[in-house]
C-alpha cells in the first residue's frame, strides 16, 4: 500500500523505520509511554538522544573535537546562525553560488556582515559545480560555505573544497548520510533532517570546538552555538520525536552496512536513472555530468504540454511526488538513501512506456 515516493523533502523513510515505530508507539521498550509523551530529562529519553547521537558520530565517523548539535528551525535558521556567530563582527565570508539554496544562504548574511561570492554558476542556468581553480578566496574570509548539494538543481560535489586554514562551511541537507565524508575537513556541517535523516523539525549541526562561543557580539542565548553545545541540546526541550526516529534511521542504515554501503547502492541507483536518461531522445537531464546529483535528478519532458499527463500515469502506478519544483518546471525525481532501487526501476518502466507512447 506504500506509494514509491519520489519526495525531496520531506522524503520517504525506510518502511522498517516506520513499523518499528509503531510497534513502539504507545509503550516504548515497556516504559508504558510513547516517546512523543517523555521527559526530555527523563533517563529514558536520555538514553535514546545519546545512542542516536553515538551512532551518528559512528556512521560519519565524527572527530572528538566536534560537538553534534540537535537543533530545531530548519536549515534555514542555520542560514542566519552561521553569520550570526561566525561572521560578525569579522568582516566577509566566501560563498559559492550554485543555486537556490546557495542563493538563501547568500541571502541571509546581510544582517551580519559580507557574502562574497567567490564562484558562481548562474551563467549556466546553475546546472555545474564551479571547478576550484576558479574560485576567488579570500584568505581573510570568516569562512566558506558551500551546498553540497542543491536540492531543487541536481547539482552536487562530488569532491571537498579545500580553504587551508579558513573554516569550510556546508549545507549538506539533501545529501548527508547518502556517503561516507571526511569530517575532519570542516568547521561546521548542518542539515535539515526532513531528506536522509528524520522528520522535519530536527535539524543537525556538527561544529568544531574552536568554532564555538565566538559571537561578536555573542549572540541571544538560543541562536548561540555555545549555549546549545553547553547543554548536550537540551537547554530547552528538543525535537524529541525526531531525534528518536533519526536514531531508528542511523540503526537502520548501520544494518544496510554504513556510508560506504550505502553509497554504493546510492551510485547504482543513480546511474540506472541517468544512463535511461541519456540515451532517450524524449526526457533530458540539464546538468553536467560530472556534478550530477545522486539524490535528486531532476528531468524534462520532449513536450511539457505532456507534464501533467506523465505525473497522472505515474500516480496511477503509484509513484507520487515527481512534480519538479515550482521553480524550474519539469520533474524531479529524488531518491534519497530509502528509495530501493527497484523503486527506480519502476519509474523507468513507467518512462520507457510514456516515451514509446509519446516520442517521435
Ligand atoms: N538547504 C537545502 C540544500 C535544502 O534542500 C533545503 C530544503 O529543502 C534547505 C536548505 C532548507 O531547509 P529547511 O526547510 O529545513 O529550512
Amino acid at each position: 500500500t506504500r506509494a514509491i515516493n519520489f519526495s525531496a523533502g520531506p522524503a520517504a523513510l525506510p518502511a522498517e523505520v516506520l513499523q518499528q515505530a509503531a510497534a513502539e508507539m504507545l509503550d516504548w521498550q515497556g516504559s508504558g509511554q510513547s516517546v512523543m509523551e517523555m521527559s526530555h530529562r527523563g533517563k529514558e529519553f536520555m538514553a535514546i538522544a545519546a545512542a542516536a547521537e553515538a551512532d551518528l558520530r559512528e556512521l560519519m565517523a565524527i572527530p572528538a573535537n566536534y560537538k553534534v548539535l540537535f537543533l530545531q528551525g530548519g536549515a534555514s535558521l542555520q542560514f542566519e546562525m552561521i553569520p550570526m556567530n561566525l561572521l560578525a563582527g569579522k568582516g566577509s565570508a566566501d560563498f559559492v553560488n550554485t543555486g537556490e539554496w546557495a542563493k538563501k544562504a547568500i541571502k541571509a548574511v546581510k544582517h551580519f556582515g559580507k557574502a562574497n561570492v567567490v564562484a558562481s554558476a548562474e551563467d549556466s542556468n546553475f546546472n555545474y559545480a564551479p571547478k576550484q581553480d576558479t574560485w576567488k578566496l579570500d584568505p581573510n574570509a570568516a569562512y566558506v560555505h558551500y551546498t553540497a548539494n542543491e536540492t531543487i538543481g541536481g547539482v552536487e560535489f562530488h569532491w571537498v573544497p579545500e580553504t587551508g586554514n579558513v573554516p569550510l562551511v556546508c549545507d549538506m541537507s539533501s545529501n548527508i548520510l547518502s556517503k561516507p565524508v571526511d569530517v575532519s575537513k570542516y568547521g561546521l556541517i548542518y542539515a535539515g533532517a526532513q531528506k536522509n535523516i528524520g522528520p522535519a523539525g530536527l535539524t543537525i549541526v556538527i561544529i568544531r570546538d574552536d568554532l564555538i562561543g565566538k559571537g561578536n557580539p555573542a549572540p541571544s542565548a538560543m541562536l548561540d552555538y555555545k549555549t546549545h553545545a553547553d547543554n548536550d541540546s537540551m537547554y530547552n526541550t528538543p525535537p524529541t520525536y525526531g531525534i528518536y526516529i533519526a536514531g531508528l534511521v542511523f540503526q537502520w542504515l548501520k544494518k544496510q552496512g554504513g556510508l560506504a554501503a550505502i553509497e554504493q547502492k546510492n551510485i547504482a541507483k543513480a546511474r540506472l536513472l541517468y544512463d535511461f536518461l541519456d540515451q532517450s531522445a524524449f526526457f533530458k537531464n540539464p546538468v553536467r555530468k560530472e556534478d550530477r546529483s545522486r539524490m535528486n535528478i531532476p528531468f524534462t519532458l520532449a513536450n511539457a504540454e505532456l507534464d501533467d499527463e506523465f505525473l497522472k500515469g505515474a500516480k496511477a502506478r503509484g509513484m507520487v511526488q515527481l512534480k519538479g519544483h515550482r521553480s524550474v518546471g519539469g520533474m524531479r525525481a529524488s531518491i534519497y538513501n530509502a528509495m530501493p532501487i527497484e523503486g527506480v526501476q519502476a519509474l523507468i518502466d513507467y518512462m520507457k512506456e510514456f516515451e514509446t507512447q509519446h516520442g517521435k
